[in-house]
């Protein structure tokens, strides 16, 4: 059976960590968000991806809940000390990884085949593509002016409003090789409990990707990420609230007109009605360890009607 995942970072990474204790790895392909990549001190930081591999390889702080365990920050602390850009949060064992990454696009590397290297090296036994190689960026518009996703996210904390978003690139950007043939070839498509607006949004934001979705025979199923209409972290139920009108499952699902058949929503948001024939399919969904990974990974599968 193939499985092809479109997700974000965080919410994204927790989630494949249950899927990837239900089903056959070799058969998985993650489509992931590139939209919140940024340069930072010369270098080429791939955030959401990184969420992924280190989910996957087992190096993510589950505590902090992002970057890697037993980080230490010795490297930042002295570009700070010699006034350099220490806003973005890098640790020493992250810069490792972003270091690797930017000489092989230094070389002529694309994202997806860099992706690709680190990959195989952490020891990954699914694919993880980046749904593109072309620059595609996340802009936010808030009360407050127009910002580039990092600036608003991590140098502001996302306290601004957002009214909308809008994803630079996304015209031009054709998906990464791959991409699409996975969707075409899955046997069942799943969308992580992600931020709809800044991690799944731009995905869907390459045409062709949102073609091969629209065009699929098989169920796709997303996760919402909101449990009792609240963001179980970050400003997915502020952006909801205020571009979709609210946060209920119906308000989730309004993110993914005619490119779902079920969304897996928590018993706290049940009963939903949803509309445009989306089945809500109702479990619990906040994702403490691995053994509720696990059980909402096989709930997302049954919900497609799928046998791992
Ligand atoms: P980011 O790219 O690192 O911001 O991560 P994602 O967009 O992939 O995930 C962020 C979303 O994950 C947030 O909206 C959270 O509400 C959601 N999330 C985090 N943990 C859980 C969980 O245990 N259960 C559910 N349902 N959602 C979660
Ligand atoms: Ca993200």
């Amino acid at each position: 059976m193939n499985v092809t995942v479109l997700s974000g970072g965080v919410g994204g990474a927790r989630f494949l960590r249950g899927m990837s204790l239900v089903v056959d790895l070799d058969n998985m392909t993650i489509v992931g968000n590139v939209a919140d990549d940024i340069e930072v001190l010369g270098l080429h930081v791939s955030p959401d991806l990184d969420s992924v591999l280190y989910g996957l390889a087992g190096l993510a702080d589950d505590e902090r809940g992002w970057g890697r365990a037993a980080e230490t920050w010795n490297a930042l602390e002295t570009v700070g000390d010699l006034g350099g850009e220490s806003w973005f949060r890098l640790g020493d064992r992250d810069l490792g990884l972003h270091l690797v990454r930017t000489q092989l696009l230094r070389e002529g590397a694309t994202l997806s085949e860099a992706t690709e290297r680190l990959a195989q090296s952490l020891g990954l036994r699914c694919r993880l593509v980046p749904c593109t190689d072309d620059p595609l960026r996340t802009f936010v518009e808030t009360p407050a002016g127009t910002f580039p996703f990092q600036t608003w996210f991590v140098a502001r904390g996302h306290r601004d409003d957002v009214d909308a978003v809008h994803y630079a690139g996304a015209p031009e950007a054709r998906a990464a090789p791959g991409v699409v043939e996975s969707i075409d070839g899955a046997d069942v498509i799943v969308i992580t409990p992600s931020n709809p607006y800044v991690s799944i949004g731009p995905i869907l934001a390459v045409e062709d990707v949102r073609a091969a979705l629209e065009r699929r025979r098989v169920p796709c199923v997303a996760v919402s990420p909101l449990i009792g209409g609240r963001a179980v972290k970050g400003p997915a139920d502020r952006m909801l609230a205020r571009m979709a009108g609210g946060t209920s499952p119906a308000h989730v699902a309004s993110c993914y007109p005619g490119l779902i058949d079920a969304l897996v929503i928590d018993v706290a948001d049940a009963p939903a009605e949803l509309s445009g024939g989306v089945r809500a399919v109702v479990t619990e969904t906040l994702m403490r360890d691995d053994d509720a990974r696990r059980r909402l990974a096989q709930d997302v599968l049954d919900a497609a009607g799928a046998r791992a």
